[in-house]
């Protein structure tokens, strides 16, 4: 039998599309082998974030073939929209396919033979099926469920490209504008990852809170609070809603994640900068007084709730006074812990061309102070559950760390923990009571 490798760069959204492509590899009989083992066929499933993308695709591509020179493969992803010229000249490369072509991708090997490896279509260089952004943008594809940790938590696409145009941003370039996915596909996706035993759907999407569909039926324009009123009545035990603007998260999805017991207590709200005049720069749609006003409504409504938030630092024209409003604004928050990205300069941007760029030093020490914020107040989040009684989703793997074998899963808002291993436990909820933290790592747990 034919087997394929698939690997993933970047976000949740990519997850989630590579396990379609998994599950469409499957459906034509081919194998799924582990990435880094052997296989016929090997797909990249890329990112643009960082201006990493083409030396880490370089990397992957060079030691899959180093172990099996004979593989079949297939680029694909935000880079491979961007940049398909520069990835067909990576030696190595057979099909590169853009954001459009991906869930296609058995357009593009007609001639695939899963009896016979050899009949794999392969000539000398790359072919490239790229599609203009007009035409990405006119579309929506399916995607669900990765198995990220072992059938306990599935992503669920519901949405894709972005309408916003932040300067630094280069996904409305490789995906494409904001579309979303019918309602009804996205409750019966949802049934399908019920049905295959998860117990939490973890919505996913370029710009979640965007979702905005035409329904054709009732004749009006669905949002997330449809997709999440509907969700909340299927047999899911935990759904998480994952990231969302902050202009975008309403009174009436706060309060559903009040109210509903089946909401995850956690949101991840970018924030990006904390001083005025960056945000200005940035071209974000809210100001620091709504994303106060936003994290205190949520302290107040759901004092519990795990908020996460992401800051961008050295974005060009940041001064130190400037990345000081955004230190001491992200230190008088109650949040509970910081994703801290280092401004990456991508090509074709407003941002690229913007002068005063902050250099590498000054970049890292900025990184290094924010972190050092998230790290205590991650700390105080964690310390102020201890001696709690939580709801803990396990997961299905072993961890095995100093000789001891442990189980880990992750509360309602977002503490990660472990216990001592049990196989009873995985995937199941289970009521724990917070032992004591253990530096960065997961809080020390027991079963009540
Ligand atoms: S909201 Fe801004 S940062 Fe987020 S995907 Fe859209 S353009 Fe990019």
């Amino acid at each position: 039998m034919k087997s394929v490798a698939l690997h993933t760069l970047g976000c949740k959204l990519n997850y989630s599309e590579t396990s379609t492509l998994a599950k469409q590899f499957e459906a034509k009989g081919i194998k799924l082998e582990e990435y880094g083992r052997k296989s016929d066929i090997f797909v990249l499933n890329t990112c643009s974030v960082t201006d990493n993308a083409d030396r880490e695709c370089r990397q992957i591509i060079r030691s899959v073939l180093r172990k099996n020179p004979d593989t079949y493969v297939i680029v694909t992803g935000c880079y491979a929209q961007l940049q398909p010229g520069e990835i067909a000249d990576i030696d190595g490369v057979d099909l590169v396919l853009g954001s459009k072509e991906k869930l296609r991708l058995f357009d593009y090997l007609e001639n695939i033979d899963v009896e016979s490896p050899s009949c794999i279509f392969k000539e000398t260089g790359s072919r490239i099926f790229v599609s203009g952004l007009d035409e990405v943008s006119g579309e929506i594809s399916e995607a669900f469920s990765a198995d990220i940790d072992s059938r306990t938590r599935a992503f669920l696409k519901i949405q894709d490209g972005c309408d916003y145009n932040c300067t630094f941003c280069t996904i409305p370039l490789a995906r494409g504008g904001s579309r979303s996915l019918p309602i009804n596909a996205v409750l019966d996706n949802a049934k399908k990852i019920i049905d295959a035993g998860y117990k939490e759907i973890i919505l996913t999407g370029v710009n979640t809170g965007d979702y905005r569909y035409y329904d054709s039926g009732s004749g009006g324009v669905k949002k997330l609070i449809h997709v999440l009123y509907g969700l909340d009545k299927l047999g899911i035990k935990r759904i998480r809603i994952s990231s969302i603007e902050p202009n975008l998260l309403t009174d009436e999805i706060i309060q559903l994640v009040k109210a509903s017991d089946k909401f995850c207590r956690h949101f991840h709200i970018p924030l990006q900068s904390g001083d005025a005049e960056v945000l200005k720069m940035m071209r974000r749609r809210y100001n620091t007084g709504l994303y106060r006003s936003l994290i205190e409504k949520l302290n107040a409504k759901i004092p519990d709730a795990g908020i996460g938030v992401d800051v961008i630092i050295g974005f060009p024209g940041e001064t130190d006074a400037y990345f000081e409003n955004t230190a001491a604004f992200i230190r008088s928050l109650n949040i509970s812990y910081l994703h801290v990205f280092s401004y990456s300069q991508r090509r074709n941007t407003p941002a690229a061309e913007f002068a005063d760029k902050v250099d590498i030093k000054t970049r890292r020490m900025r990184s290094e102070i924010l972190r050092s914020i998230s790290a205590s107040k991650k700390y105080d989040f964690y310390a102020k559950y201890i001696g709690t009684e939580q709801d803990v989703l396990f997961e299905s793997n072993m961890v095995t760390k100093d000789r001891k074998n442990y189980i880990e899963g992750w509360t309602s808002n977002y503490i990660r923990v472990r216990t001592e291993y049990d196989k009873s436990l995985q995937n199941k909820i289970r009521k724990v009571r917070l032992n004591n933290i253990n530096g960065m790592g997961p809080v020390e747990c027991s079963c009540v």
